[in-house]
């Protein structure tokens, strides 16, 4: 079999499929309140043609873990039958989401049926106020409900992605661990990154993976003996907890800015448009939709995709004076 390789040695396995640009929350670091103007329906792919350039990354192309996401990938009609495409390929690959978890409560059987293994659920806050604010919707309850349906269906471990703002809920790290380990989900912070639509990051604002971890002192945290791998979080012990399956809890962080683990990254992202992106940041992209619609062979695709993932930077350059933002937002690549 081929693989997903780069110049530094770097092999991609983890696939993240964009299904959606749309989302249904408007989430104050991500997008701006009116929205943005969507993808059109005919650039966005096909369930179809997103479920054959999974067949060919899985089959061709060694890619092992399939993450959907968006925009909200629960928007997306089709999103069952994509993951039950998905689950029936050989080797089976392991198959997550990331989402906001509202409708999550009624689909996430459906989900787990299909095929879906694990969900990564989105919550910044544990207040219904400050979840008004900060993602211009009043739907924190769906949330939450979203997040026990995901558990009561096994698609576990159940894990909360959270990004903390200064000034806007930065005082929450300590409760939403808590939360979290009340309810055996597995928590992780991911530090800001400039990927926002509206181009407002700001270095000096950004709450540190440091800052997180200064926050959480009060839970003794201790390090993880467990190797991270490829994985982008950095893990801690929660000494005194344990999680949903017995054994110890753990709180992880994504230091993406100051802690980068470009080294390690194993990477490669599919927009709902059909483009490959070698990385979060990249500048630019190779188009896979065309080469679907103008007929074109499996071994041609797969040639196109090694040859946009052998291109891969070594790092993702944020602290580079050169440094340029990505043309399109978090919501339109797929975090
Ligand atoms: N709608 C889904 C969700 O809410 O999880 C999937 C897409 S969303 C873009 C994926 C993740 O990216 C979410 O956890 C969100 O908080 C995170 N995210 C969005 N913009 C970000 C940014 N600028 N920096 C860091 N994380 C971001």
């Amino acid at each position: 079999m081929s693989v997903l390789a780069d110049r530094f040695g770097r092999v991609a396995t983890d696939l993240r499929v964009s299904l959606t640009d749309r989302c249904n929350l408007r989430c104050s670091y991500c997008m701006p309140e009116e929205g943005l103007a969507w993808m059109p329906r005919e650039q966005q792919l096909t369930d179809d043609e997103v479920s054959r350039l999974i067949r060919i990354a899985v089959e061709q192309l060694g890619v092992t873990d399939v993450r959907f996401t968006g925009g909200e990938p629960l928007i997306r009609r089709g999103l069952t039958g994509i993951i039950a495409a998905a689950a029936a390929l050989e080797p089976r690959p392991k198959l997550s989401i990331t989402t906001n978890g509202i409708g999550l409560d009624r689909l996430a059987g459906a989900l787990r049926d299909a095929g879906l293994n694990r969900v990564n659920v989105s919550l910044d806050t544990l207040s219904p106020a400050r979840f008004l604010e900060l993602t211009h919707r009043d739907r924190h309850a769906d949330v939450l409900k979203g997040l026990a349906g995901a558990a009561r269906a096994g698609l576990t471990p159940v894990k909360i992605n959270t990004v903390l703002m200064r000034g806007v809920n930065d005082d929450e790290a300590p409760a939403l661990l808590r939360f979290a380990l009340d309810h055996g989900y597995q928590l992780r912070f991911i530090e800001q990154m400039p990927l926002d639509a509206q181009h407002q990051w700001d270095r000096h604002e950004m709450v540190t993976a440091e800052a997180i971890l200064a926050s959480l002192e009060p839970y003794g945290l201790l390090p993880d003996s467990v190797s991270r791998g490829t994985a982008p979080a950095e893990t801690w012990l929660v000494p005194g907890y344990v999680d949903a399956a017995g054994n110890p809890a753990r709180v992880g962080v994504i230091g993406s800015v100051t802690r980068p683990f470009c080294g390690d990254c194993d990477r490669t992202r599919l927009t709902a448009d059909g483009q490959v992106r070698n990385c979060l940041f990249a500048t630019d992209e190779s188009d896979l939709r065309g080469l679907l619609r103008s007929g074109r062979p499996d071994a041609d695709i797969a040639k196109a995709w090694q040859a946009a993932m052998w291109g891969k930077r070594a790092g993702h350059g944020i602290d580079d004076p050169s440094f340029l933002q990505p043309v399109r937002p978090m919501s339109a690549i797929g975090g």
